[in-house]
């Protein structure tokens, strides 16, 4: 499996989804209970790769997943979410390069979607399973993030009492929820509460 350094807005976007998953965001309920929501997660989230074959592999290893990697991708969602609270540059670059020691160094390979043109790619290491790809995404997600748009992109969910992060990487960088169909929906209605509540 390789991650391409280009598609780090496809990988912060693994990271966020990943963090989303605890029961801290999801009021004691964890979204990786067990692993047949890991390998629902892994195709979700494989699926939106631009990349030919990334999610294809991410999924793969999802499915032969076991207990033991099943904990380790839960155990990973700790450190990461550690940097997007914590969004001091040295700090991400440090965090996040650690992340990417389940990579086996860099690569130019062809870019899938402009015959011709190359760009630099993270192979992950040989034998390694899901927790360590996951690892490499979120790593690759959170460098390239830190380098094209800055620290300024990592932001805890801006609706009332959700408790979820994101990483931004649109194009103006003016997201505001974790998971914008879900917590933007509760937030529109919280205001619409309060607004009726408000005599007038
Ligand atoms: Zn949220």
């Amino acid at each position: 499996m390789q991650v391409a350094l280009d598609d780090y807005a496809w990988a912060a976007g693994v990271a966020t989804g990943l963090v989303n998953t605890t029961a801290e965001v999801w009021r004691g309920d964890d979204r990786l209970p067990d692993t047949a929501a890991l390998v629902a997660f892994a195709d979700l989230h494989g699926g939106r790769s631009a990349r030919p074959g990334t999610g294809e592999a991410l999924a793969g290893l999802a499915r032969r997943a076991g207990a033991a990697e099943l904990y380790a991708v839960r155990e990973l969602r700790g450190p990461v979410r550690e940097l997007i609270d914590r969004p001091r540059r040295g700090r991400l670059i440090t965090g996040a390069t650690a992340l990417t020691g389940s990579g086996r160094g860099a690569a130019l390979v062809g870019d899938p979607a402009h015959p011709g043109r190359t760009g630099w790619a993270v192979g992950l290491r040989e034998g390694a399973g899901i927790a360590e790809a996951l690892s490499l995404v979120c790593g690759v997600g959170i460098l390239g993030t830190v380098r094209a748009l800055g620290e300024e992109r990592f932001r805890p969910c801006g609706a009332p009492a959700c408790r979820g992060a994101f990483i931004d990487t649109t194009r103006p960088g003016r997201r505001r929820y974790c998971m914008p169909g879900l917590c933007g929906n509760r937030a529109n209605v919280a205001d619409h509460r309060a607004r009726k509540a408000r005599p007038s």
